[in-house]
């Protein structure tokens, strides 16, 4: 049984696919929800873009067996571009596309890795959508996931603290910045519409990117 809080657990490819694989089933699993926290605040389709993006993922990873952690990513991030019309597709696609770039040819990857190339493809991302930390997307979630797994927060000067960051703490991070977005007013997407009124509501974005990270604790734990 591996240790879920080791972050020098290697990931191989098939635990790459298992993770990509389960991420599909939890946003199967949580569509409805959503799709709902976009009701609040946007047009009512995260849950069914994300539903039909990570099925396409999941059948195209059965369908061509990736044969680097790398190469898992980008074929999940192309999958995700083609299939979902929202702005999340291209935004996970480049998340996923950029990730699996960093991760080069490497067979097999530590925890400290991926944290680097998950950073590289959220960095693409506010770069594509113009976003930054605080402006309710997916950022909010993602960048503590990224700043946990790494073992902590990048300051201005690098890194500040040196500990170990493990899977487990990534998820919950990932959590705790999606559950924060709740008070804040977005200024990007289509919330971003909606002013003042957009606060108090939980951004879908972030809720589905903290998905991501709950299927990733999930597979490295074993409990899928
Ligand atoms: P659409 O807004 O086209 O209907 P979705 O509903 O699938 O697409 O996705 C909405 C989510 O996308 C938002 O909750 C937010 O997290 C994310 N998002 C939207 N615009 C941006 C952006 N410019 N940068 C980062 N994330 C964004
Ligand atoms: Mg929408």
């Amino acid at each position: 049984m591996t240790q879920p809080n080791d972050p020098n657990i290697e990931l191989d490819t098939d635990l790459v696919v298992r993770w990509l694989t389960e991420a599909a089933a939890e946003v199967d699993e949580a569509a409805g929800l959503l799709t709902d926290l976009d009701a609040a605040i946007g047009d009512a389709d995260h849950g069914s873009n994300l539903q039909r993006g990570f099925s396409a993922v999941a059948a195209a990873l059965k369908e061509e067996p990736p044969a680097t952690p790398g190469k898992a990513l980008t074929l999940a991030g192309m999958r995700l571009v083609s299939s979902v019309g929202g702005a999340s597709g291209p935004l996970y696609g480049t998340l996923l596309r950029r990730s699996g770039k960093a991760l080069g040819d490497a067979e097999r990857v530590t925890g400290q890795q991926l944290a680097d190339a998950l950073r590289a493809g959220t960095d693409a991302v506010a770069k594509l959508g113009g976003a930054a930390p605080g402006d309710k997307t997916m950022l909010d979630a993602l960048y503590p996931a990224v700043d946990a797994l790494a073992g902590g927060s990048e300051g201005p000067g690098g890194p500040e603290v040196s500990a170990a960051g493990s899977y487990a703490a990534a998820r919950d991070a990932a959590e705790e910045g999606a559950r924060a977005t709740v008070p804040l007013r977005a200024r990007k997407g289509r919330a971003s519409y909606l002013g003042d009124r957009s606060e108090g509501h939980q951004d879908p974005g972030a809720t589905s990117s903290a998905l991501l990270f709950a299927a990733l604790a999930k597979v490295v734990s074993g409990d899928e």
